[in-house]
């Protein structure tokens, strides 16, 4: 049953029309705050879709001090009734997912199903938020000692904020704020300045399905502007996603005030393909990871490690026919496989590191520089990329690129293809292609990476489990979403408690005290 009318208006009614400007969105209210303002494009037209404030001090305060006074109320709010308003949220989600779809492929570029796919993996972290009257009930231990009782309880933080990256504008929002209010806190979001307008729309949808005004608040900006958050002291914690080099200065700085941090960074994720592997499933896996949403995903696969030379020259011709099938077009047209990337500076920032890849000494077999689409030459498009023989001391090896560049690495043995993967300076993800369960097993036993995948080269973990990398791809402890989202959205209160009968007199003991 549709509890609630879905958001009926175009995604563009969520901008003014002249000057287009997108604002915040405080205490359920669109917010302007024009002292600053930056550019959003359009990536595959390469124009101006629209101005979008970055918030000043006094604007992300605002935002605190109505997320501070939600709060008092939101943590009473029993968790089964925020229950509801998620259950109604997952419907308001998918009634408006198409106008949320079309936002996301506007501003990022994708193309249109690979945004309802990170839609749907968004969805799924609402879906898992429902049952946090489960996953809070807490942990009792009756008799623990004479007469008495203990037991933990999970209580929220209070304010809690998350800066999020272009590269998913709905999804890893997502893995934040439906974990973070379930567990019954008030969130500020700051998305990417490149991508904004999914957030706003997110957020309105959160109030169309009753959510309390001031729970969740969405703060436009940029680095300036998460300063002032990471400055206030009434943000307890904040979780984060972007680059590695970020990451690591956000979990410093945020835990220097105090806050509880989690930072996840960037990555390089090897895929290493075995002799005995099913190659024509490999390289069809290997295609959607390396180019799917033109490398910009941090678990896309941009290394391919191929054990023996047979295997990689048999995957380098496979890789390089399909590649040569490749369709790249604006994202709006489903029928493509590969949209721009999100910048001009990305644009240049990939051609260069293609540069660099000829002149270290690579062998480049398909090159997507100066790749042009007639009535789009103003757009960020680049063609699908392709190394062989790199070696790893190179900098297209060893640095994450952060768009379409697979490069292939040869080596002898399985050993050989974890100890390169061990030695990165990133953790994220990877995956093995193989038919051998005995070899799989040893690979996912023994590898330095967060995320690991056996025929799967995308091995992004459901919603019930949670996400996260190791080594430079993760600043803290805990990963997001999943069952660590509890962990790191709640405090554990322990009670201990003893009714003794009342006729007993007891003495002062003075040894401490033991079960
Ligand atoms: P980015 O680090 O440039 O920006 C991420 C966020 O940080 C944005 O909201 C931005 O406004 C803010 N920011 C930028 N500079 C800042 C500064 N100096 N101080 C404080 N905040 C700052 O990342 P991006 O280019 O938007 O996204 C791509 C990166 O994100 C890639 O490295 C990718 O691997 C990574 N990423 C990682 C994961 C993961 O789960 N590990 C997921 C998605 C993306």
């Amino acid at each position: 049953m549709q509890l609630v009318k879905p958001y009926m208006s175009s995604p563009d009614a969520l901008v003014d029309a002249a000057p287009a400007y997108l604002g915040h969105y405080i205490n359920g209210e669109e917010v302007p705050d024009r002292s600053r303002t930056g550019d959003v494009f359009n990536p595959a037209s390469g124009e101006v879709r629209l101005k979008v404030g970055l918030a000043s001090q006094s604007t992300v305060s605002a935002a605190v001090t109505a997320a501070a006074a939600a709060f008092p109320a939101w943590r009473q709010t029993p968790p089964h009734k925020r229950a509801q308003i998620l259950f109604r949220y997952k419907q308001l989600l998918q009634d408006n997912a198409e106008n949320i779809c079309q936002l996301i492929t506007a501003e990022h570029g994708k193309v249109i199903d690979d945004a309802h796919g990170e839609l749907g993996r968004g969805i799924e972290v609402v879906d898992y938020a429902c049952g946090i009257s489960e996953l809070l009930k807490g942990e009792h231990s009756k008799n623990a000692g004479p007469e008495i009782d203990s037991w933990s309880e999970f209580h929220p933080l209070g304010v809690v904020a998350g800066v999020t990256p272009f590269n998913f504008p709905a999804m890893v929002p997502m893995w934040m704020f439906p974990m973070a209010i379930a567990c019954g806190n008030t969130f500020i979001l700051k998305p990417s300045e490149r991508d904004p307008s999914p957030a706003l729309l997110l957020g309105k949808l959160l109030t169309d399905a009753g959510l309390p005004d001031g729970v969740f608040n969405v703060i436009n900006g940029d680095s300036d502007t998460v300063q002032h958050l990471i400055e206030d002291v009434r943000v307890e914690a904040l979780s984060f996603v972007g680059s590695t080099p970020i990451a690591d200065s956000i979990f410093t700085r945020g835990s220097a005030k105090g806050k509880r941090v989690q930072a996840l960074g960037g990555a390089k994720n090897h895929a290493v393909i075995l002799p005995d592997a099913d190659l024509e499933n490999a390289v069809n896996a290997l295609m959607g990871a390396a180019y799917g949403s033109c490398g910009e995903r941090c678990m896309a696969i941009s290394v391919v490690v191929c054990v023996g030379d047979e295997t990689a020259d048999k995957t380098v011709a496979m890789l390089q026919n399909k590649i040569s099938g490749l369709k790249i077009g604006p994202g709006v047209d489903a029928a493509n496989d590969m949209g721009p990337l999100i910048s001009q500076e990305a644009l240049q920032r990939v051609t260069q590191y293609i540069d660099q890849g000829v002149a270290e000494g690579a062998e480049l077999l398909a090159d997507g520089r100066g790749f042009s689409l007639a009535g789009h030459e103003s757009g960020f498009f680049i063609g699908a990329t392709l190394f062989d023989k790199v070696q790893p001391d190179m900098s297209i090896y060893r640095d994450e690129i952060f768009g379409p560049v697979l490069c292939v690495l040869r080596v002898d043995s399985l050993g050989a293809a974890m100890k390169l993967i061990d030695e990165h300076e990133f953790g994220n993800g990877t995956c093995l292609f193989t038919r051998d369960g005995e070899v799989a097993r040893y690979f996912t036993d023994n590898i330095q990476v967060g995320m690991v995948g056996v025929n799967v080269a995308l091995p992004v973990p459901i919603a019930s489990q949670s996400f996260g990398g190791w080594k430079r791809s993760l600043f803290g402890d805990l990963y997001v979403y999943g069952p660590d989202a509890v962990r790191f959205y709640t405090r554990r209160k322990t009670m201990t408690q003893r009714w003794p009968a009342r006729s007993v007199t007891e003495k002062a003991r003075y040894a401490f005290p033991s079960t």
